[in-house]
């Protein structure tokens, strides 16, 4: 082979799942190569999945050095420029290279090498099979529904609305029609709903399918096989499916022609990522709507405060449905119950009243309690030793049905001990409840009741919750004990009381975002209650019942409660009027994570700017996980383009240390 290059020699710039800018690569000359096109590409001794980006006639890099493109990943349309442009600005916001957050958000199928089947599977993959709706009325749109509607109609180019209506205003109807309507006027509009991870409920997925009965409707959430997540991946990347209902990864998906987003729930926890580019899908959602120039929905009935501060400044319109849209059903009654130099066990003396009325009633009884497991820990009467996880800094919970001591950050399982392991006393108590203490004291105080558990370890499998939930809908459980995912988006026709316990635990938290979450969870697990008419009522177990977020809760009021919040951000300079990152690092000891970030800190000295302030290096409030210790470094500026120039200068001047791996989080949620 000559070593000199020809005439029409061509490189491409190529993309990959790495820490690492562009690369150069060869394109054989037998390949034509297209912008946006999948390929394999060597990277050491790998081949690696890549994205071409560019196509350029000359390469810096010497020409003996660089390598060729192994592969062409044929028989699918390349990702289009939209996305393209999308996924670069979502790494650069959240300060990683471009492949990082392309290649990673493809469905593996599609980073694979193509085995000897590949034809076939790949035209497995294009069969959808349709899945048809059930007979259900569609009900005619109210006032507020109907002007909803139309405002978001009325949009021209990039909008933003707040669809802020209690629960059970008929929101979901608002997005069906606004959505229906941008389906029919143009034959090629795509339309994504996004939904909370916990939230896709086969209720709402079956009230869109029976809606858009024409159009084709693919799902993407976490729990899809590697198959029916290239499916749904694919159906819309081709433009054949119209509606795309998803978890936070379908911000990343592959449009032909997006043509409306709508945020479900828009203040859920779970549009936030955890752990590698840690995105907000909400955010990257209203961007993506502003690349397109349309429409964005966020619809809530506790919008965020960042949302919240938006509608107060008028970057966001406020679209409001402040009535029930069952006729005959009203907000519940809420009542705070005083128990305060009480004396019981778990339900107080109303309480206790409340269920049995309602269980004569033959109406249904919830019990949110924000716990799993038995009690929080077990401790001995002798010494005060508690049960402790060895490789996090945090507790162990007592699962009893399990049998074990189980720590909720890593996972790890201990044996119950029979004997304090530090003094030997034999007398070891759980301390507090979580879901299955309750549900034992349900059973022992009513076991003529049918009792329903539901959390994370009653419910392992997405079937198995959808099973508990068909058992409430039928009406074949009385009591229903559960964590945070009973609280969510379902639509139960026969609940007549819900019960709140422990809610204080989460008002005397130092986190700031606390009290709005805490709202929002008891707005929602309230709103589960008289949702088809027969007065609901819901009782809140409280020994801070003067605390000011009960007075909006009992008037059921989010605006006066969100404007006390955005007031008291503004004046403690907190977020979303102040914009935050953080570095994080992870050592064997907190010292060198301590060092690291103290030698990060002092490399910003260089950096000149006015309004960024940098916080000194703390240990986190989790400080210990799965043996790696961790450190965080705080970075706030006032304005988001602030922050994010001071970022790409100081990400540049940060030194690697060996055995401390660090990160950057661009606003994050927790502290
Ligand atoms: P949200 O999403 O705000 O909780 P939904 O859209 O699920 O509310 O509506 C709650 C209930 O009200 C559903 O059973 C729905 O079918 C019903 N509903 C919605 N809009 C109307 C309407 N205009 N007339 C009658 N019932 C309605
Ligand atoms: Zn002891
Ligand atoms: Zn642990």
């Amino acid at each position: 082979m000559p070593m000199t290059l020809s005439k029409t020699q061509l490189f491409a710039k190529v993309i990959v799942d790495a820490p690492l800018p562009e690369l150069d690569y060869r394109i054989p000359d037998d390949m034509l190569v297209a912008v946006g096109d999948r390929v394999l590409v060597p990277l050491g001794v790998r081949k690696v999945p890549g994205i071409v980006v560019e196509i350029v006639r000359e390469s810096e890099l010497d020409p003996k050095r660089i390598k060729k493109i192994a592969f062409l990943l044929t028989d699918t349309p390349p990702l289009p420029q939209e996305w393209l442009e999308f996924t670069r600005f979502a790494a650069q916001y959240y300060k990683r290279e471009w492949g990082e957050a392309a290649v990673q958000v493809l469905p593996p199928f599609f980073r694979k090498k193509p085995g000897v089947r590949y034809a076939q599977s790949l035209a497995k993959i294009r069969e959808l099979k349709k899945k048809d709706g059930k007979a259900q009325a569609q009900p005619m749109l109210n006032e507020e529904q109907e002007t909803a509607v139309e405002a978001i109609m009325a949009a021209r180019g990039f909008e933003r609305f707040v669809l802020h209506g209690v629960t059970g205003s008929g929101k979901t109807e608002v997005y069906l029609n606004a959505m229906q309507k941008v389906l029919d006027e143009d034959d090629e509009a795509q339309v994504l709903l996004m939904v909370p991870e916990i939230n896709l409920t086969p209720q709402l997925e079956a009230r869109v399918r029976e809606r858009f009965d024409r159009y084709t409707i693919v799902t993407m959430n976490s729990d899809l096989t590697q198959t029916e997540r290239a499916r749904s991946w694919l159906a819309v990347h081709e433009g054949r499916a119209r509606v795309l209902v998803g978890t936070r990864m379908a911000v990343f998906a592959s449009f032909r022609k997006l043509a409306l987003i709508i945020v479900d729930e828009e203040h859920d926890a779970s549009y936030k990522a955890g752990d590698g580019l840690r995105y907000s899908a909400r955010d990257l959602a209203i961007k993506r709507a502003h690349m397109n120039s349309i429409a964005c929905v966020l619809g809530s009935a506790t919008p965020s405060l960042e949302t919240w501060a938006m509608v107060r400044d008028e970057r966001a319109r406020l679209l409001s449905l402040k009535h029930r849209a069952v006729q005959g059903a009203s907000l519940p009654k809420v009542e705070i119950v005083d128990t305060r130099n009480r004396k019981f066990h778990i339900f107080s003396g109303d309480v206790r009243l409340a269920i049995e009325d309602t269980l004569q009633k033959g109406r249904q009884v919830l019990v949110f309690i924000n716990r799993r497991g038995y009690a929080p820990t077990i401790n001995c009467t002798a010494c005060g030793w508690v049960s402790r996880c060895l490789h996090c800094s945090g507790f162990t919970v007592y699962h009893k049905r399990d049998r074990a001591l189980v720590c909720h950050h890593c996972g790890t399982r201990y044996p119950i001990v029979q004997r304090c392991p530090s003094c030997g006393n034999p007398e070891i108590e759980p301390i507090g409840s979580g879901t299955e203490r309750i549900e034992e004291a349900i059973a022992n105080e009513w076991p003529e009741a049918r009792v329903l558990r539901i959390d994370r370890d009653s419910v392992k499998a997405k079937g198995e919750a959808d099973k508990a939930f068909a058992l409430i809908h039928r009406q074949e459980a009385d009591i229903i004990v559960g964590t945070q995912m009973i609280a969510k988006g379902h639509d139960f026709q026969h609940v007549g009381l819900v019960v709140v316990l422990n809610a204080d635990a989460q008002l005397a938290s130092s986190d700031i975002r606390a009290e709005e979450r805490l709202f929002a969870v008891m707005m929602q697990v309230a709103g589960r209650a008289g949702r088809a008419g027969g007065n609901g009522r819901v009782m809140i177990q409280s020994r801070f019942p003067e605390h000011p977020i009960f007075d909006a809760l009992l008037r059921q009021d989010y605006e006066a409660f969100g404007d006390r919040l955005l007031q008291e951000r503004r004046e403690s300079f907190s977020p979303p009027f102040v914009y935050q990152a953080l570095l994080r690092a992870e050592a064997r000891t907190l010292d060198k994570a301590l060092h690291f970030l103290q030698r990060a800190l002092d490399s910003s000295q260089e950096i000149e700017t006015e309004t960024v302030r940098l916080y000194d290096p703390v240990p986190m409030a989790l400080m210990r996980l799965m043996d790696a210790e961790r450190a965080q470094l705080l970075v706030e500026a006032d304005s988001r383009a602030e922050l994010q120039r001071f970022l790409n200068m100081w990400k540049g001047k940060i030194v690697a240390e060996a055995g401390v791996e660090w990160s950057i989080e661009v606003d994050p949620q927790e502290l």
